[in-house]
């Protein structure tokens, strides 16, 4: 039995095949725009119609960008000799907001997944190998997930770019600022003892 209109049950469906968000969810914010002055609506579906227009991906590290180098990369200041690997450009601006990295990225566009599929030619890796070859880069810095992909695609990285004339180094992880220790994972503490650092 159809309970919504065609139309409404058209936009709940759209919604739904977004990540985190079920039927239940969708339901709400398509009866929650539908509340909404017309309008509001109308800003909303032409921002998602511009959205491939405007936006393509840059060509040095593939970030999504309105502009060719995108800011990062045609910044002067920024150091591009340093560059560090990332999943995804939500990653990107993650570590953008701590300001606390001076040099330039590489968007990988997800992680290895060989169930799904998804191996090395899926994502950014041969880019990021002529990146490397084409020189002017001393450092990579893997900045990819610690989960089991985000860990197979750093190692996959590691061993391809070896034998590279570059400084390797994979971000460090461990406990949470603010966090007791006895609240850790065991993973999480094993890898913190592990990859202990001295304090100088
Ligand atoms: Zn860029």
């Amino acid at each position: 039995m159809q309970v919504l209109p065609p139309a409404l049950e058209q936009l709940v469906e759209q919604l739904a095949r977004l990540p985190g968000i079920g039927k239940k969810t969708a339901t709400r914010l398509a009866l929650n725009i539908l509340r909404r002055p017309q309008a509001q609506a109308q800003e909303l579906s032409r921002a998602l119609a511009m959205l491939h227009q405007s936006i393509r991906l840059c060509a040095n590290c593939f970030t999504f960008s309105e502009t060719d180098p995108c800011a990062i990369c045609g910044n002067s200041r920024r150091n591009s000799s340093v560059v560090c690997v990332v999943e995804q450009s939500a990653d990107l601006l993650a570590i953008e907001k701590t300001a606390s990295f001076q040099g330039v990225y590489h968007v990988l566009h997800g992680v290895l997944a060989p169930i799904d599929g998804i191996g090395p030619d899926e994502l950014k890796i041969k880019e990021l190998r002529q990146r490397v070859v084409a020189g002017g880069i001393t450092e990579i810095i893997i900045a990819t997930s610690s989960t089991v992909p985000g860990e197979a695609t750093a190692s996959y990285l590691l061993d391809l770019l070896q034998k590279e004339p570059v400084n390797l180094s994979r971000i460090a992880c461990g406990i949470p600022m603010g966090m007791d220790i006895k609240y850790a994972d065991k993973y999480t503490l094993a890898r913190a003892i592990e990859r202990r650092y001295s304090p100088a």
